[in-house]
């Protein structure tokens, strides 16, 4: 292997997704080649560095609100329209006509 068959195969190489053939001839270029042994340990460490980045996580509350507004997005979807009541109609109509003229929703519109 050399070092071009070897860049090209950097990622799954260090990814551990080479054939045993290939990471065997990647492994004995990176014995003689100390350029792209460098490479190879350079991208490990970054792999090393990234696992250990903590994971975002929602807090409790924020987590809670999403969960709560998409099950009731759900639950309206599965209700036809047809069923609405009047008032439910007018409110939604309210709330678009609001959004669309703030361009977000702003709270409930002043009666
Ligand atoms: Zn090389």
């Amino acid at each position: 292997m050399n070092c071009a068959e070897f860049r090209t195969r950097l990622h799954p190489y260090v990814d551990g997704e080479l054939p045993v053939s290939e990471t065997a001839a990647a492994d004995a270029h990176g014995v003689e080649c100390r350029a792209c042994a460098e490479l190879a340990r350079s991208e490990r460490e970054f792999r090393r560095v990234l696992r250990r980045q903590p994971r975002d996580v929602a807090p409790p509350e924020l987590r809670a609100r999403i969960v709560g507004r998409v099950r009731r997005q759900a639950r309206w979807r599965s209700v036809p329209t047809s069923s609405w009541s009047a008032d439910a109609r007018k409110g939604i109509a309210t709330s678009f006509r609001e959004t669309s003229r703030h361009g977000r929703w702003c709270g409930a519109p002043a009666s």
